[in-house]
């Protein structure tokens, strides 16, 4: 999980330069993994505002 980063504004983690789904700066200091498959019946996905699946950083620096 070296080369991921994770974007600023929406915790996408990417290997691109760019955030994928918003175009977002994105950042190599972050923490935690969250994988969302389900954003309805995620609890966490659902505080922190996901409403897509995916792979998302929990802390973004
Ligand atoms: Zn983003």
């Amino acid at each position: 999980m070296i080369n991921l980063r994770a974007c600023k504004s929406c915790n996408t983690v990417t290997d691109q330069p760019k955030c994928p789904r918003c175009g977002g700066e994105v950042s190599r200091e972050w923490q935690g993994y969250l994988v969302v498959i389900d954003p309805e019946k995620s609890e966490i996905a659902r505080k922190m505002g996901i409403r897509a699946a995916g792979r998302y950083a929990l802390r973004v620096k």
